[in-house]
């Protein structure tokens, strides 16, 4: 009978955040999948928990999860942790849980602390519909790749980002989005210094060029506004006027409903319906 896989969010900073059913799932497994295992050590203590760790991450993956998924099949059951949040959002885990779903090893995940999550919440940016980015590519055609995809992106918008790069990535959003589009840095969630600074691409700019960023980032931004669609050209506008009038409607009433109809001024058009009749 194959074992579990059971995803374990750990808290992105509070201690705190960490769940009932999170520190049950990590007592009752048999052994855990760490991706550092000294950071997971430090959560283990803190839980008074003794456990044998094996590490999974992004560089031994290919190597460490076919192990896990045979001690699975044997009928373990394995807690995946990553440093922090939830495994397999932007973190080793997604390659672990093909393993295990095309081996049918059944994989559970316990909801908990993600830092996107959190951020998305308290951005103030509109949260009906939105998209999860990630972090950037390094490469720089990737990187430009990426954000040229998302130029006509309406959603709302999350990336990730380390404090070392933001400056960097802050340029290339505006960029791509311009000055004013706005945007939410959420910056060191849950900890002491946590802090939301709701501005726009460029006021984010002259922000970081006074002074240092520090700690860990979840940058929100707005997607694009909603195309106002193309107003009607003067050809088409006296199309719909002569249209109206071989209904039977007078030249003044054919205006009045075509200006109501499309917005347009009523006296303009007038005056370019009765020119076109007398050419
Ligand atoms: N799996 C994690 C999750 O569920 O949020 C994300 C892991 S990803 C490797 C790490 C990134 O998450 C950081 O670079 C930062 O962008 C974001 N992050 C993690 N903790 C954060 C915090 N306390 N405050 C703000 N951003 C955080």
């Amino acid at each position: 009978m194959p074992g579990l896989l059971c995803l374990v969010p750990t808290p992105i900073g509070n201690l705190g955040d960490i769940s009932p059913r999170a520190r049950e799932a990590l007592t009752s497994a048999d052994f855990i999948a760490a991706e550092d295992t000294r950071v997971t050590r430090k959560l283990l203590n803190y839980l008074e928990l003794k456990k044998p760790l094996v590490s999974y991450y992004e560089h031994n993956k290919h190597e460490s999860g076919p192990k896990i998924v045979e001690r699975l099949l044997e009928g373990q059951t394995c807690a995946l942790v990553s440093d922090a949040g939830s495994p397999a959002i932007s973190d080793p885990g997604e390659n672990l849980v093909r393993l295990c779903a095309d081996a049918g090893v059944t994989v559970c995940a316990i909801p908990g602390p993600c830092a996107a999550i959190t951020a998305l919440s308290i951005s103030g940016l509109p949260t009906g519909r939105f998209c999860f980015e990630g972090f950037l590519s390094t490469n720089k055609k990737n990187r430009q790749q990426h954000l040229d995809g998302l130029r006509g992106e309406s959603r709302t918008m999350i990336f990730y980002e380390a404090p070392h790069k933001l400056r960097q990535t802050l340029g290339d959003l505006e960029a791509a989005f311009g000055a004013e589009r706005a945007i939410s840095l959420c910056r060191e969630l849950t900890k002491l210094h946590e802090e939301v600074i709701r501005t726009t691409l460029s006021g984010a700019r002259t922000l970081y060029s006074e002074q240092e960023p520090r700690g860990e980032y979840v940058l929100i931004v707005a997607g694009a506004a909603p195309e106002a669609p193309e107003a009607p050209t003067e050809e088409q506008l006296l199309a719909l006027v002569r249209e109206q009038m071989a209904q039977g409607l007078s030249r003044k009433d054919a205006v009045k409903a075509v200006s109501k109809q499309t917005g347009c001024a009523k006296n303009a058009l007038y005056d370019a319906a009765l020119k076109a009749d007398n050419s």
